[in-house]
Order: C-alpha cells, then structure tokens, then sequence
C-alpha cells in the first residue's frame, strides 16, 4: 500500500472518530454490533445537517421566487416505480464470493496481483465434507500458511458449526494454477473466485397493508424526485405558476447497496435534497421567441432569460449550485465531471457530476441531469393522466408561424430525431402529433435536476474542515489538537460563551447574559469548566467559529471604557477583539447566517 493511500486511510480513521467523539455521527445499532451502511447523527452532527438543508432550503427556494417545495411521503403506490423503471432498471452489477457468498458491486474491485490456488474440497475430522472446487486468490507478499488459515476460516464461517473448529479443516488437493497480474475476479476482502456480473436491484421491498403478500409490495423510496414528478400536476394546478418553474423537496431515501462503504458516503439510508426544474422544451422557446440562446464558454448566467433552452438552463444550474457549495465552503474542493454520450441514459441530455475531494477520493456530491420530458411522459403513459400543461404564450405566437415556419420546425425535429445515437428516433406521425399539440400551446414540461445528497455534502464540510495544529497546553506540554474549520454558516454551535472564571458569581452571571441574548438567535454554547485555553480547545475540535469571554474587563474592573464588553475570539485567525455586548449580534449574525 502506498504512503498516500496509507495517509488517506488514516486521515479517514481519524475523521470517523473525531466524529463519534464529539457527537457528530454514530454508528447505527451500535451496541447490538451495527447495521450495515446506516448511520445515526449525534448532537452536533444533527445540527449540522439542519444547517446544510436551511441553507439549501433558503438558496433553492425562500430567496427565489420561481421554486416551490414538497414533503412526500417515502411510501407510495408502486406502479410509480414501474413507471420510473426503477423496478426493471434500477440495478447494480453485483458478484458473488464463491467461497462466502458475500456480494461486492462488479465496478468496485480493484485489480489485484497474486497466484490463483484451487482445491477440490475440504473435511474435518467430525465426518462434516465439503465436496465442491475452491478457488481463491493467495495475494503477492502473502504467506501460504496464512492464505491457507485465511481459506479455512471462510470456509468455516460459510459452513457454519458443522465444520467443527476452522483449525482443524483440511484442504484437499491444493494445487497453484495461475500467476495472475490486475485480475479483478477475485473478492477484494475475502479473496474468493467472483462469479459472473448478476444485476441487483437496490430498491428495498417491503409490504403495505396488513396480508404481506406480494400484490401487497411497495418500496422504501429510492430517491425523492419520482414524488415530485407524481405531484407535479397537483403542484401546478394549486399554485398559479407558469412554466419554468421549480419544485424541490428534501427527504430519506433508501437503496440496498451492495457494497455501502466510506463512512457515509455510500449509506443504504440517506437524505437527498432534489430539485426539478421545469422549463418549456426548446420549440417552444423558439416559437416563442424566434430563437433559442445557445451556451458559449463565458455566457452571461447571472439572469435566466426568455430565449433560454434547455442547455443554458442546464449550465445555469451548474453555476447556481458551484455558488451554493462556495457559500458553504466547498468552493476550492471541487471538480466536474461532464458525463460522455456512452455514459448518458437514452434519455437525458446532459449530466455532469460535481465531484468533491474526500480523503478517500475525488467522488460525486451531486448530479445535474437535463432529463427532457421522459420522467412526465413515463407517469402520463402509464397513468393515463395527462401531465401536459397549458401556456397561452405558446398558443398566440404559433398561431402567427406561416405553415412553412411550421414544417421548418418539424423537419429540424425530424432531424434531429434521426441523428439520435441512442434510443429509438421517435416515428414521423408522433412528431407531427407532438408538434400539433405544441401549436395550440400544450407540451410536457421538459426537467433539469440537480440532485444532491445531504450525507455526502455533511461528510464533505466535516473532511475539508478538519485539520491539526500542535499546541504546547498550561503544563508546557506539546499535544496535537484538531480544529474543524467549519464554515461559519454550517457550524453546529456558532458561538461558544465563556465566563474567565467559574467560582466568580459576577462573571457566571454576566455570561450567563450574554448566552441567553445570543441563543434566541444561533445555537450557542455555554462552558465555564475548565482553563479557557482548554475550552476554546474543546469548541475548536466542534467547529464553533467564534468565542465570547467575559472577564474582569467586563465587569468594569479594569476602566469604565471596557465595561460591557467581551473578548470575541475568531477560530480560524486567532484573532481576539474587544466587542461592546450591545454590538455582538449585529456582529454575528450575518457571518453565521
Ligand atoms: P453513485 O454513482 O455514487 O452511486 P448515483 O449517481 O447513483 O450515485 P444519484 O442517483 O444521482 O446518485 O443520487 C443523487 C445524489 O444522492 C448523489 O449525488 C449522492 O449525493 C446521493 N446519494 C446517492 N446514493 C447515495 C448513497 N448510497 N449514500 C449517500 N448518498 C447517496
């Protein structure tokens, strides 16, 4: 392994512990051993994903006027799911561990080096045989004896009691068939021969109403966008808004993966935050307004414009939420990843992933796919409820289109559907009828989503925030202290409140003030135990950003000038300033909010 990845590893440890330490995350179940890819938040950890949906909530919705929110229930009628093709599509190449059965999703192995060993089956001394081929991959720098008792104890665990102790399992005619160089069919944990790519469907099932039977199945949802998709009809009927407009929701979702992994990134319950964006499909843009605006690099985004069509849109969403992530402090850590013709679904457009830096890698953090008009003509096909809107707009400038700008209009479609490289073009008499319905002002709203996931963004600000400084403590002692450098916005305690010393009934009673003015505002914290060095130690490994300390100066001990002021200590620079207590909230508030 090399030193990198060695260090990445050990920066990870070091983040998952600093997070069940101090009451970010926990595993789930805990004492009962845990339970696989689900994880709990703690104290902070709670307050810290409140922080990131209000600040999502707030950018997405409350300070626009074009995006309406939603909270759907996680259950739902499971035809939506059929219609969605989540049931028929919705799946992972998994492979299965010949010797235990464990399943690893087929992308996640890594190639390995090593010599393939085969035996043709195993026995104890009780009578209890295992009459079939064992191959597993005795990795390089291995020992035989150690890959052998690696062997036994699997098969051991995959027999169960019957085998009697794995110690006394024998092997049978082991035999070295092959030196293998970056194979990935072996199993990267336990080392088993893989067997072939098996699709895997990572919806969970589980049973509505009280027979459980299996016209009685539905699915834990996986993903939040198919409930506004289901909604968008009563959403829009309800609300007067006109197309483009928004609807975001944020909510669980659930997906049984194959191999959850990294802390929680890969968690088979997470939290997502969606938002579909609706917008006319570009012939009616065009129709509209005589053209539709194509994107160039340094296209003005700032505003969204009539002429827009779905690809400036589409770009506009990109830089909204690279603003998004700046404003939470993830500006620099970011990367792109514009996925290729091979990689898109038959269906989208566009899609480009915003990667983040963790330790483990760079990974995705949120997807934003242009989508057309397929996830609302999937519910209008198969519920039979029309999902088409109206817009007058339309109506009154096709009915000024010549019939040859009409046919011009076509053909381009025409054309464009032919030069399709993936799905089915769709047949000249469906276009013509699309487009007939188009020039009385009906269509299908088309969709840009951006999709993020709130776990992966709470793991992100944690990983970019920690660091480590060494510190020399009261005694003189060096000691490594962590700083989580959150920013301010997401910090789960944006102020830490400090009398200088607890056994002087003025100053608890000063700060005891100054904490109750300030939590009405902002999640505070109050510490009198301990030297203050040590509390604001403790407050930095939390994230809390600033520190009010009361001491003599406050009181008025020291001249009448500094009376009713407090030291306000800034996390990041150090940097310690006298504050009237009149002046800290006004202060404060914006940079926490
Ligand atoms: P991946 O390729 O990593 O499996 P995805 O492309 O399947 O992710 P989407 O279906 O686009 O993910 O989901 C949107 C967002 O939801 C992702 O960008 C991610 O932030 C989050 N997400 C998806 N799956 C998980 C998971 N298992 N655990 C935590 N977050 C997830």
């Amino acid at each position: 392994m090399s030193t990198e990845s060695q260090s990445q590893i050990a920066l990870m440890e070091k983040i998952v512990s600093l997070c069940k330490r101090r009451g970010f995350i926990y595993q789930s179940s805990e004492i009962y051993g845990g339970c696989g890819g689900v994880w709990d938040y703690g104290p902070l950890g709670a307050e810290l994903k409140r922080n990131l949906r209000t600040a999502w909530w707030n950018a997405m919705m409350r300070e626009r006027e074009d995006v309406l929110g939603l909270d759907a229930s996680i259950l739902m009628n499971p035809a939506i799911w059929k219609a969605s093709g989540h049931v028929d599509t919705f799946a992972d190449l998994m492979r299965e561990c010949s010797l235990t059965n464990k399943r690893v999703r087929a992308d996640h192995v890594e190639p390995q080096d090593g010599v393939v060993m085969k035996y043709h089956g195993a026995q104890a001394p009780n009578g209890w045989r295992w009459e079939r081929a064992i191959t597993a991959l005795l990795k390089n720098g291995e020992h035989i004896e150690s890959f052998r008792k690696r062997v036994r104890s699997l098969i051991a665990q995959n027999a169960g009691a019957a085998a009697g102790k794995p110690e006394e399992i024998e092997l049978l005619g082991e035999e070295k068939i092959d030196a293998v160089n970056g194979s990935i069919d072996f199993h990267p944990e336990t080392g088993g021969l893989l067997g072939e790519p098996r699709p895997f469907n990572l919806m969970l099932k589980t049973y509505l109403g009280p027979t459980a039977t299996e016209d009685d199945v539905t699915y834990l949802r996986p993903e939040t966008a198919q409930a506004i998709f289901a909604q968008f009809k009563n959403v829009f009927d309800s609300s007067r808004v006109k197309v483009p407009f928004g609807i975001g929701q944020i909510g669980k979702a659930f997906r049984n993966e194959v191999t959850p992994k990294n802390f929680t990134f890969r968690s088979r319950e997470f939290e997502q935050m969606e938002l579909e964006f609706f917008i006319k499909p570009d012939e009616a843009v065009e129709i509209i307004s005589g053209e539709v605006a194509q994107w160039h690099e340094g296209a003005d985004l700032s505003q969204p414009q009539p002429n827009w069509g779905w690809q400036m849109w589409h770009r506009y969403w990109v830089a909204e939420r690279t603003k998004f992530y700046e404003g939470i402090g993830l500006g620099d850590v970011l990367e792109y990843y514009w996925q290729t013709a091979d990689d898109l679904a038959h269906y989208a457009r566009a899609c480009v992933d915003i990667l983040c830096e963790f330790p483990f890698g760079t990974e995705e953090l949120e997807g934003i796919a242009a989508r057309g008009d397929f996830d609302l003509s999937q519910h209008q096909a198969h519920s039979s409820k029309s999902q088409e809107v109206f817009d007058e707009e339309l109506k009154t400038a096709a009915a000024k289109l010549t019939d040859e700008q009409k046919e011009a209009l076509i053909q381009k479609r025409l054309a464009a559907e032919q030069a399709k490289t993936k799905g089915e073009p769709m047949p000249e008499a469906e276009v013509r009828a699309w487009f007939d319905r188009l020039f009385k002002g009906n269509y299908i709203p088309h969709v840009i989503e951006p999709s993020a996931g709130l776990d992966r963004m709470a793991l992100a600000v944690i990983a970019k925030a920690f660091s480590e400084t060494e510190k020399v403590d009261d005694k003189g002692k060096k000691e490594v202290i962590t700083v989580l450098r959150l920013h301010p916005r997401v910090a789960p305690i944006k102020v830490g409140v400090f009398p200088l010393l607890k056994n002087k009934p003025e100053l608890v009673a000063k700060a005891r003030e100054v904490y109750a003015l300030l939590k009405k505002h902002m999640n505070c914290f109050y510490d009198e135990t301990a030297s203050i060095g040590r509390r604001y130690a403790r407050q930095d490994e939390a994230g809390t950003p600033f520190g009010v300390t009361i001491d003599f100066e406050t009181l008025g001990e020291k001249g009448p000038e500094l009376a009713d002021t407090v030291t306000l200590r800034h996390r990041d620079s150090g940097e310690q300033e006298r504050v009237k207590i009149s002046d800290l909230l006004g202060k404060l508030l914006p940079l926490v909010s």
